[in-house]
């Protein structure tokens, strides 16, 4: 019995030696002072014991216990240590790192154009109306001289939502409400969404952002129309530009242009931009026709008016040389960070 208990003592002197983790002596805790552990056993042979041995043998497997139960608290306190000041060495913080960038919200480039564009044109006399995304088919295009079996209606595909309402297919939806409703002179621009059913690519979207202008007054000529888009467009563009009118067809316009501007990156030589023409599509304009005006409640015979529809989309493909409409949706912050603006 004596010499069992001794070897138990070296067996755990040694185990105890190798011991390197916390989860090693919670181990030997278990193995050693656990109710089916070696010291248990040695109190239930304590029985088979002569009686008379028996008080000085129990001594000995009780010093043996508290032998063990010392040491391993020992031991556990101090692997425990080690195992902390091990992890806070590798855990440490080191404040000489740069800083996280943060990334602070900013305003869409098609908005800061926009803003820009709605700027110009309030300091040229123009006041800011906002018509509605979602009309009757009169305001978009029978106010508009769009008559229902017009074959024109085809050069816009409509999102119909019912037989007479629709998604608005141009800023021009404000034009004959403002004319019912409106003192003359009218100088009115109208910035927004307009929709088009049509196939996605890099040129066209399903909806994009115009600014229409229009000025009906008495005695408004082409050359009022032609020398406010040249200012308007110089300004925008922060330099002199020149511009060209070529005759085009708009239901709404008689006679209706195609406004070009001279390519702004070659000066007119030619080149990728402006597919080696010399010239860059900026808007579709024109003299208000006289029967826009009539459903208008507005004399032709007295008033005359021109008006102007510009995608804003373009408008910023130009300056900056986008050559994707569809990038302006897709969210991506790598395009969208470029343009820090305000
Ligand atoms: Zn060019």
């Amino acid at each position: 019995m004596r010499q069992n208990i001794e070897n138990l003592k070296q067996q755990f002197d040694s185990e105890l030696q190798a011991a390197a983790t916390v989860a090693d002596i919670e181990a030997l805790k278990v193995k050693y002072l656990g109710k089916k552990g070696p010291i248990q056993d040695l109190m239930k042979a304590l029985r088979d014991v002569p009686a008379e041995e028996r008080p000085a043998t129990g001594k000995v497997i009780n010093d043996l216990k508290e032998h063990i139960a010392k040491l391993i608290d020992e031991v556990h306190q101090r692997l425990i240590q080690q195992e902390e000041s091990n992890r806070l060495a590798h855990e440490n913080i080191d404040i000489t790192l740069p800083g996280r960038s943060r990334y602070p919200g900013r305003k869409h480039i098609i908005n800061q154009v926009l803003d820009e564009v709605i700027d110009i044109l309030v300091a040229m006399g123009f006041s800011v109306q906002y018509g509605p995304d979602i009309d009757t088919d009169y305001y978009n295009f029978e106010a508009l001289n769009f008559a229902p079996d017009h074959p024109a209606r085809d050069m816009q595909d409509t999102f119909y939502l019912s037989s007479n309402m629709l998604l608005r297919t141009h800023t021009s939806n404000i034009q004959a409400r403002i004319m019912e409703s409106t003192r003359l002179p009218i100088r009115i621009i109208a910035p927004g969404r307009a929709y088009r059913n049509e196939t996605i690519t890099a040129r066209s979207h399903v909806f994009f952002h115009q600014v229409e202008a229009f000025y009906v007054d008495t005695g408004v000529t082409f050359a009022d129309l032609q020398a406010t888009m040249t200012d308007f467009l110089s300004k925008l563009f922060n330099t002199q530009v020149e511009t060209r009118f070529r005759p085009s067809y708009f239901p709404f316009v008689e006679p209706g242009m195609e406004v070009d501007l001279r390519c702004w990156k070659c000066q007119g030589i030619g080149c990728p931009l402006c597919k080696h023409t010399g010239w860059l599509e900026i808007a579709g304009a024109g003299m208000i026709h006289p029967e826009v005006l009539k459903n208008g409640d507005i004399d032709p015979e007295v008033y005359s008016g021109f008006a102007w529809g510009m995608g804003v989309e373009r408008l910023v493909m130009l300056k900056h040389g986008i050559n994707d409409i569809r990038k302006f949706t897709e969210n991506d912050l790598r395009f969208l960070g470029q343009f820090a603006g305000t």
